[in-house]
């Protein structure tokens, strides 16, 4: 092994002959097939991989995923390795690996099976998309009980480490698809650590950035929703519905609004630089917080859908206030009664991504029971009040 290796394996206290000792020299190999300095990546990707000291079979893992990534042809070419460095400019090294797996999640590892299941009908043409997943239960999303999850985690690393799921390292957080996915290429992104459903403005930064990574992909950030106990967010690929709708600027803010033709209320924060687009999508985030947010108790009365176009990040903010956690279920029974008599087994939560024009039922057969009307009056019913919103939009215009 080269001098320079050793010294930084040794400096991450490797013992020489381990099998993290033996990745090691053969990622270095890899590295300088891909003109990059060797001790340099090793060293950047150990320290990331180190970090919070996991488990050493985790260490192991992500290794040799690094190594299957660097070295197959598949994941680009080594001009396709620079241009995703020129693109990612600020990105480490792990991140630069770990945008050349899309293709890999997206095709093969991502739970092919359950997957399978998934099928899609366009509801109204160019409006929105249900996807039907027959192994999914209407009644797991939409009741919020506290205690739901105090024993047992099921997003928590420990609970699926022992299973065949495929698991990803990447920055601080897990990625793995969804035990029940509603669309292709459901993906989960958890925090690495067992904490409530939170948004903050490192946590936006990094998810944008892992938009830019996957460009196929869309993350969302939903509250209220079953995993509140978790830190998360959840991924679709494709584009949302409303990546098309119009919008009109809110001045020189960087900040729109959505045409008043679409049925939610909300805005659209976009721009090149990262840390403006979160800053201004946390400023949209306290003034909801600002307004009703005791009424709502726990709840966070907004969703993000992080987008994009070309190198401009697009963060949907949907500020919602309607249901209050007590009323909550009441109303969504009454309105799930409504359709119960016909057995349909819509899944009305008003989240991001029903909001953002794609909904999903677990049963295909009772799908036409739903009309188009039906869901601009659910979206209508949980959208921020008219009176709200413009509050928010006036204090945005002071900026
Ligand atoms: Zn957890």
């Amino acid at each position: 092994m080269d001098k320079q290796i050793i010294e930084i394996v040794s400096k991450h206290g490797i013992k020489t002959g381990s099998k993290i000792y033996q990745l090691a020299e053969k990622l270095s190999v890899k590295f300088n097939e891909f003109n990059l300095s060797a001790p340099k990546a090793l060293d950047n990707l150990l320290t990331v991989t180190l970090k919070d000291t996991i488990e050493e079979s985790d260490i192991v893992n992500n290794l040799e995923f690094a190594l299957e990534m660097a070295g197959n042809p598949a994941m680009g070419t080594k001009d396709d390795l620079f241009k995703t460095r020129i693109i990612a400019d600020n990105f480490s090294l792990q991140d630069i690996m770990f945008a050349l797996i899309r293709h890999q999640i997206i095709e093969k590892k991502i739970d092919g099976e359950s997957l399978a299941k998934v099928q899609s009908k366009v509801l109204s043409p160019g409006d929105f998309v249900i996807y039907c997943n027959s192994a999914r239960k209407r009644s797991s999303t939409v009741v919020h009980n506290k205690n739901e999850y105090v024993d047992s985690c099921p997003i928590c690393y420990q609970s699926f480490i022992n299973t065949n799921k495929k698991v990803w390292f990447w920055r601080d957080y897990y990625l793995f698809g969804n035990h029940a996915p509603i669309v292709e290429n459901h993906l989960m992104v958890t925090y690495k650590k067992h904490g409530l459903q939170s948004m903050d403005r490192q946590f936006m930064e990094d998810i944008i950035d892992l938009n830019f990574m996957f460009d196929f992909c869309r993350p969302y950030f939903n509250r209220p929703g079953s995993l509140d106990k978790h830190r998360h967010v959840q991924a679709f690929s494709g584009t949302f519905p409303i990546e098309n709708i119009k919008t009109v600027a809110i001045g020189n803010t960087g900040v729109s609004e959505f045409d008043p033709s679409y049925p939610a209320t909300g805005f659209v924060v976009e721009g090149n630089d990262k840390k403006r687009v979160s800053l201004l999508v946390n400023k949209i985030m306290e003034l909801c917080d600002s307004r009703q947010v005791k009424e709502i108790d726990r709840f966070v009365p907004f969703y993000l859908i992080f987008a994009r176009k070309g190198d401009i990040a697009r963060v949907f903010v949907l500020p919602k206030w309607k249901w209050k956690s007590d009323t909550f279920p009441k109303d969504m029974n009454a309105y799930n009664a409504k359709n119960e008599s016909e057995k349909n087994e819509f899944i009305i939560v008003p989240a991001s991504v029903e909001t953002a024009g794609r909904g999903s039922t677990s049963d295909l057969s009772t799908f036409k029971r739903i009309t188009y009307a039906d869901y601009c009056h659910l979206i209508k019913d949980t959208s921020a009040p008219l009176e709200e919103f413009k509050f928010i939009r006036d204090e945005l215009k002071k900026i």
